[in-house]
């Protein structure tokens, strides 16, 4: 372990298969115990693995005698005999990483290096996932910002027109959109570490503190989807304002745009975290870990007996405050009468589980921004700039919310229910019009004041 963690050592963590990609469980790769007990005899071939040009030893899953009860996992040299690695994949992007095939080829592993216990491979692989999400959409929310800035950078420097592209209302949108999205991503992530970090405390006894991450395992992977989907989009936007130029290896922002492709791809593809994330939290509702049976019932009733609120909001985002409640409505209305209607079924409603995970996203990430924007006022900082953030995020959310769930309940309910859902849609997604084009003007106005993204923590 301390040459691991000086980087002497260096590792590579092997599941995927040719034929075993988001069903990682199904693969091949099969060990079986030698007759006098001291090893296990391991056979088939990885895919896609990360650092498999030069790690020193790799960490492999695989099914004892071929049953998928006793999937586990195993410390592999690559000096073994029998180890092999294919050529390095030649990739989109990513290009410094080495991505390559390994194979086993009747490998003698020691029983000493099964990891955990037999059939604990599952819970290997997808505690390794679950960090892996947060730090994936950690890391692409770093891209992100970086890109912003790269961005706020050209758009200052390069005229058309006889003035600086920067001027250009079209291109402020953009910068605007880039910074605030990141701004909402950011605060979901200090968020969820700040929640992780309470949840293991003190605590020194190694299972405990994997339960206290696996108890976060929805947020890692709403975390793992938004990060690699805003880095998606800040790349984009960056080539464009970039325009030609963009299009040019000669610009760090070209890299930036084939390198960040792979994140919505591997830790799991974004279509598996969409419905990990709403089957986990139904699962947990279900089961009474979360209060979330109570709180659909009770949405379920305002639903057909409207309740109207006549107070006006007041303070700081009093109004999208009261939007984010409502959005909380909108997505428990969904996602309950979803369970309702399809009860175990709806493990195969795939595009409504991605709505209902959609719904979840808008109403963290935008919980997440207006607390922390509130929690900066609260400690004395001036929060102007995050305040007209959060208005136009909250508002492009409410939006949002309403389409999504507007296409998820026309799914499934018909007839005189359709009015009364749309109805209550239409309320819990209610706000007040914004001006989010000036808003986002002076959003703009400060990205380029400061070079790109305007905070510095
Ligand atoms: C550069 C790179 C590095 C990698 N590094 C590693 C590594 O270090 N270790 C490792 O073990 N793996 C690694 N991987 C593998 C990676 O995790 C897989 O590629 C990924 O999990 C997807 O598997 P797949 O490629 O077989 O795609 P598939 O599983 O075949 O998916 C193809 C498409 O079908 C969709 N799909 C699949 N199942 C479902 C479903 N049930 N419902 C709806 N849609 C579905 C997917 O979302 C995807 O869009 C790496 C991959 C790449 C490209």
């Amino acid at each position: 372990m301390p040459k691991v963690v000086t980087a002497e050592l260096i590792g590579a963590y092997a599941l995927t298969e040719p034929n075993a990609g988001s069903d990682a469980q199904g693969g091949k790769v099969k060990a079986v115990l030698s007759k006098d007990g001291t090893h296990y005899i391991l056979d088939g071939t990885k895919m896609w693995i990360t650092n498999g040009g030069f790690a020193d030893y790799f960490i492999v899953f695989a099914k004892i005698d071929g049953e998928k009860e006793k999937f586990s996992a195993f410390i592999v040299e690559r000096a073994w005999e029998g180890v092999s690695t294919g050529g390095e994949e030649h990739k989109m992007g990513i290009k410094s990483s080495s991505t390559r095939m390994i194979m086993f080829d009747k490998v003698k592993v020691p029983v000493e290096n099964l990891l955990g216990e037999i059939g604990q491979g599952a819970k290997i692989a997808f505690n390794i996932l679950n960090t892996g999400r947060f730090k994936l959409g950690a890391g692409a929310l770093g891209g992100a910002k970086h890109s912003l800035n790269l961005a706020t950078k050209y758009a200052k420097e390069r005229k058309q027109f006889d003035t600086y592209i920067c001027n250009f209302g079209m291109m402020q949108e953009k910068l605007a959109e880039m910074a605030l999205r990141s701004y909402a991503i950011e605060s979901v992530i200090y968020r969820t570490a700040g929640l992780i970090d309470a949840a293991i405390g003190d605590e020194k006894d190694s299972n405990k503190r994997l339960k206290s991450i696996e108890e976060y395992a929805i947020e890692c992977s709403i975390i793992k989807v938004m990060g690699s989907e805003l880095l998606d989009f800040a790349v984009d936007e960056g080539v464009q304002i970039h325009g030609g130029y963009g299009y040019s290896q000669e610009y760090a922002i070209e890299r930036a745009y084939r390198d960040s492709r792979i994140n919505r791809i591997y830790e799991g593809t974004n279509e598996i975290n969409r419905m990990l994330t709403t089957s986990m939290l139904l699962k947990r509702g279900m089961k009474g870990d979360i209060p979330l049976l109570k709180a659909a019932q009770e949405v379920g009733k305002e639903v057909l007996d409207p309740v109207f609120d006549f107070d006006e909001p007041e303070g700081t985002l009093a109004e999208e405050r009261m939007v984010v409640q409502g959005l909380k409505k909108a997505a428990l209305m969904v996602a309950g009468a979803a369970a309702m209607k399809f009860g175990p079924k709806l493990e195969s409603e795939q595009e409504i589980l991605a709505r209902c995970a959609d719904m979840a996203f808008l109403v963290y990430a935008c919980e997440s921004a207006l607390l922390r924007t509130l929690k900066l006022e609260a400690n004395g900082q001036d929060i102007a700039l995050q305040d007209k953030m959060v208005q136009v995020y909250v508002h492009e959310a409410a939006e949002k919310a309403m389409q999504i769930g507007r296409e998820a309940i026309c799914r499934f309910v018909e007839g005189d229910e359709l009015p009364v859902y749309i109805s209550a849609l239409k309320r819990f997604t209610k706000h007040t019009m914004r001006n989010t084009i000036a808003l986002r003007r002076d959003i703009a106005a400060a990205v380029i004041e400061a070079d790109g993204y305007p905070f510095k923590n």
